[in-house]
């Protein structure tokens, strides 16, 4: 399921394998106009209604690795990347800014909502503009992109916080910039005393993974502990490429996790997100989080129920070690903050005793807090804490 070749579109076949491995040029050959990609893939009317709908609001971009990994319509990189006329349909409870990260910024460019956590947008900008983004409000317009008096605002406001201990540097994709400003950026947050972890959050392992080369890691170890939070969605995306960009992260000391967002039609299956996991494990990623995807304005066709969640790590349990199960969370509207769900496995409780049901659904009673037979026997809890009815 997931790719052990190297591939490359038949327009790029000619390009020297250092040039095809150089990030620099693969963002400054991203696709980014209709015209550019009519060539390139065969669109589908709706594709092509899509990207026309959507010039001006939220624009896409395609690194070539990434678009070199697409094939037909249904196939889960091209609908994560190229726009779909169904971005045009709006439900009430579409929100632009759903998890009201506006509301909770001190200064611009800061968004400080759990006391010893901020994130800071260092830039608007991304190789790939992901159709489910959540920031498609602001990604994307590279005159948006944070001043250094903004900039200069937030490290002084994180200065002055001495809850924060944690800052996530964010963006659109932080790694957009270049290793020197990177650095910079991370060097001026490690000056910060009371902050201890340093998050990049990037999905470059997965649209360009030149990006992680041999200059980044060993110009970023410098500020460890630095973790990175990247964001696989599907087994399509796991190439030999990204799995070096992974291993490399690891081999230089970065702790790395997945973010994986559910997308109706894309990886709303237990053996999608199975195959996922295990090839992110074998490459040193934790999985780390399965989101509910935010009901962010343009997503309500890529959206799925929650009860889709809780079945796939239902499904998980069992077949996948506690290792490569991520948490399901809900990142809830209007700023309340990330919840995890589980499924409920509780089936009943008589006093002390509570019944739960396995992977296999067999139920098994387990007594809570007993301090003797004596005192099971009084409680009426069974002398045998298994049971299994048929
Ligand atoms: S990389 Fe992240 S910020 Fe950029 S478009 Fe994708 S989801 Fe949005």
């Amino acid at each position: 399921m997931t790719p052990t070749q190297r591939r490359r579109h038949s327009a790029w076949s000619e390009i020297p394998a250092a040039t095809w491995a150089d990030w620099r040029w693969q963002l400054r050959n991203r696709v980014t106009t209709l015209e550019a990609l009519e060539p390139l893939v065969e669109l589908t009317p709706e594709e092509r209604e899509g990207i026309r709908a959507r010039r001006g609001s939220f624009p896409f971009a395609i690194t070539p690795y990434y678009l070199s990994l697409m094939e037909g319509p249904d196939c889960p990189v091209r609908r994560q990347a190229i726009p779909h006329i169904d971005e045009m349909q709006r439900v009430p409870w579409d929100m632009v800014d759903p998890l009201a990260e506006e509301e909770h910024s001190p200064v611009s460019v800061l968004s400080h909502r759990y006391p010893d956590r901020a994130l800071l947008y260092v830039t608007h900008t991304c190789p790939v503009y992901c159709r489910h983004c959540t920031r498609q409000r602001k990604v994307g317009d590279a005159s948006s992109a944070p001043a250094r008096s903004e900039l200069d605002a937030a490290f002084d406001y994180l200065a002055r916080t001495p809850s924060v201990r944690d800052l996530l540097i964010s963006g659109g994709d932080p790694l957009s910039l270049p290793d020197a400003r990177l650095d910079a950026l991370l060097a001026r947050a490690r000056a910060i005393e009371h902050i201890e972890v340093l998050r990049l959050c990037t999905r470059n392992p997965v649209t360009l993974p030149q990006r992680i080369d041999q200059a980044f890691v060993e110009t970023l170890r410098a500020h460890h502990p630095v973790y990175v939070s990247t964001h696989f969605n599907h087994p399509a995306e796991c190439t030999p490429e990204a799995g070096e960009a992974l291993e490399r992260l690891a081999d230089h000391g970065f702790n790395v996790g997945n973010q994986m967002v559910l997308l109706r039609g894309i990886n709303d299956d237990p053996a999608t997100v199975e195959a996922l996991n295990r090839w992110l494990v074998r490459h040193r990623c934790r999985p780390y989080y399965m989101f509910q995807c935010d009901p962010v304005e343009g997503t309500a066709h890529l959206r799925t129920p929650v009860s889709a969640g809780l079945r796939i790590l239902d499904a998980l349990r069992g077949q996948l070690s506690g290792l490569a199960i991520p948490q399901f969370a809900v990142d809830l509207p209007g700023g309340g903050g990330k919840i995890t769900l589980t499924p409920d496995r509780l089936v009943r409780r008589a006093g002390r005793a509570l019944t739960f049901r396995d992977h296999q659904d067999r139920e098994f009673t387990y007594v809570d807090g007993a301090q003797s037979e004596n005192s099971c026997a009084e409680e009426g809890v069974p002398r045998s804490a298994h049971s299994k009815p048929a």
